[in-house]
């Protein structure tokens, strides 16, 4: 029986590792289906976490954070989790992908989210053929080429920076003609001369071969369309909450959501039923930051330590 099963391994999973393994909790483990570290991996940069005043990628970025919570005993299992569900005995089953499943006394989701679809023709066809949500992960393939950016948020006009350095230009296309990006982000991107705003448009299609992405056709505000002969397009049009595994076989949830499937907690990261916390970007209104999924994933282990000391 473990103490406590954390359920993801970004900044909040990663987070409540150290605080629990630190704090004292014996049997911890965190399932994570890949790599510890969170979508933050996927990002070329961070420059907004207080006290690191090195800008630097997501992948050097959260590599400390597992070697330090491995040390204080934090176990890492590289597996996804289906579904948790709980018992009559209080206690909670973690069912595993491979068909086997984990008993906790406790459990912390932090599975996050992911990003979301843009919903154009083409899409899903060339997704990984052209089609990218990872800039530091695919931007290189594209070096000294032309590429889109979808998106007017913060993750399309940071990563649209990211990839100027690498690519001959850049069209960034957003449906609207002001951002929901920091100012000073906004601000960097209309002086940087290799990206031309493309606004007040959306993308008609994506089109290509069997060799991938041969261009992006826009559609602009007089409904002409514009045609981009780029070989891929990176999209960053929002994130879905990955809260799937909280579903029960009777299509319930095993905890109260919000409307846009957000799970409600109070300030300690408590949802309505006893023994489930959960940190990070799947609470209700999350800021959806590295520091505030980092401080959700300690507050919920320190009210871990509390609930299993009520058990006893
Ligand atoms: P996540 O980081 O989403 O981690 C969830 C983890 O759970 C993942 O590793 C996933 O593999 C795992 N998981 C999910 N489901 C399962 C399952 N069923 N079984 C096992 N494992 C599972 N924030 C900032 O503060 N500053 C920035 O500069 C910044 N830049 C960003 C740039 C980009 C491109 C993106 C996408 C986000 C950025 N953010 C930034 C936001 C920040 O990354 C997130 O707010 C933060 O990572 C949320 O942490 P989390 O631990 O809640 O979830
Ligand atoms: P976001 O803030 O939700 O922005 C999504 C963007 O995509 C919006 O501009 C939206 O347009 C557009 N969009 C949505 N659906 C679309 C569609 N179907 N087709 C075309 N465009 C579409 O998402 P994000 O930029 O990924 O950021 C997510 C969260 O992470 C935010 O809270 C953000 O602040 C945070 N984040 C922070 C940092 C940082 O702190 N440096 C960096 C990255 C992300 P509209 O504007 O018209 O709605």
């Amino acid at each position: 029986m473990l103490d406590l099963a954390i359920i993801g391994g970004g900044p909040a999973g990663l987070s409540a590792g150290l605080y629990a393994t630190r704090g004292g909790l014996k049997e911890v483990v965190m399932f994570e289906k890949g790599m510890p570290g969170g979508q933050i991996t996927s990002s070329s940069e961070i420059e907004n976490y207080p006290g690191v005043a090195t800008v630097m990628d997501g992948i050097s970025f959260m590599t400390p954070w597992s070697e330090q919570c491995m040390r204080f005993g934090l176990k890492h299992e590289m597996i996804t989790v289906t579904k948790v569900s709980k018992n009559e005995d209080k206690t909670f089953t973690i069912s595993l992908e491979d068909g086997s499943s984990k008993q906790a006394k406790a459990v912390i989701v932090c599975t996050g989210s992911r990003p979301k679809r843009a919903g154009f023709k083409g899409e899903n066809e060339f997704f990984g053929k052209g089609v990218s949500t990872c800039a530091t992960c695919d931007g290189f393939f594209y070096k000294n080429k032309e590429v889109a950016v979808l998106g007017g948020g913060d993750s399309a006009l940071e990563e649209a920076l990211y990839l100027a350095n690498i690519c001959s230009k850049i069209y960034l296309i957003h449906r609207r003609d002001s951002f929901r990006a920091a100012p000073s982000t906004v601000e960097k991107v209309k002086q940087n001369e290799k990206i031309e705003l493309v606004t007040n448009a959306v993308v008609d299609e994506v089109y290509g071969d069997a060799s991938g992405v041969l261009g992006v056709k826009v559609k602009l505000q007089d409904n002409s369309i514009r045609d981009l002969a780029v070989p891929g397009i990176f999209t960053f049009v929002g994130l879905d909450v990955q809260n799937e595994i909280l579903k029960q076989d009777d299509g319930s949830f095993l905890c109260e959501l919000s409307e846009t499937g957000q799970v409600v907690v109070d300030l300690k990261m408590r949802t309505n039923v006893e023994g489930l916390f959960v940190a990070g970007d799947l609470r209700i209104d999350a800021p959806k930051q590295v520091i505030s999924a980092a401080a959700d994933g300690a507050v919920a282990a320190l009210s871990t330590i509390s609930y299993i000391e009520s058990l006893h």
